[in-house]
């Protein structure tokens, strides 16, 4: 009887930590699993955004090369912005502006600036931005395809006043630190 007593007394503790340990073994086992096939997706969707192919149009119907300056793109000073991350095409009011790329629509509204403005995610992870629209013609998860008409152009935003155009930039999402310079370009 004795011996028995002791036996449980001894067992016992080294059964519940050995549980305990196994549990904690299988859960961390379990997380890193998840962990690995978590990061495995990240890669691979971001492996298909960059394989898929980008193809740019000019976005606003009917616009040519000419009816944007090319010296104003990161012109600087400019306004509050400091430097002009974009280019101003040029255009008659309602114009229809179309998708540059084909995308996800991943913000449509009022931006302070930008007034009506769109924002599409395209091809190489790269984010389309469309500002001072008159009026929004997508919304908020749409998908759109290249050179479909998604807004008019406009004068809305910090552009009330001039001559209507479509603000057009584009941002990329993956940091592209070979194209980073010290340098902006100074006025005439
Ligand atoms: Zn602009």
């Amino acid at each position: 009887m004795f011996t028995t007593l002791t036996l449980q007394v001894r067992v016992n503790p080294y059964f519940k930590y050995s549980q305990t340990c196994r549990i904690s073994i299988y859960a961390m086992t379990k997380l890193a699993k998840t962990l690995k096939y978590g990061a495995f997706s990240l890669g691979l969707i971001l492996l298909i955004g960059l394989l898929i192919p980008e193809k740019i149009v000019i976005p606003v119907l009917g616009a040519t090369k000419n009816d944007w300056n090319h010296n104003t793109f990161w012109y600087s000073p400019w306004g509050t912005s400091g430097v002009h991350k974009g280019i101003d095409i040029f255009g008659l009011k309602n114009t229809p502006v179309v998708a540059a790329t084909s995308g996800m629509v991943i913000f449509s509204g009022v931006l302070g600036k930008g007034g009506n403005a769109i924002a599409i995610l395209g091809p190489k992870w790269r984010i389309h931005y469309y500002a001072h629209l008159n009026q929004n013609n997508v919304a908020f998860g749409d998908f759109v395809n290249i050179n479909t008409q998604i807004a008019t152009l406009g004068d809305t935003g910090n552009a009330a006043g001039k001559q209507p155009h479509l603000h057009y930039s584009i941002l990329s999402i993956i940091p592209i630190p070979w194209l980073a310079t010290m340098e902006s370009q100074v006025g005439p």
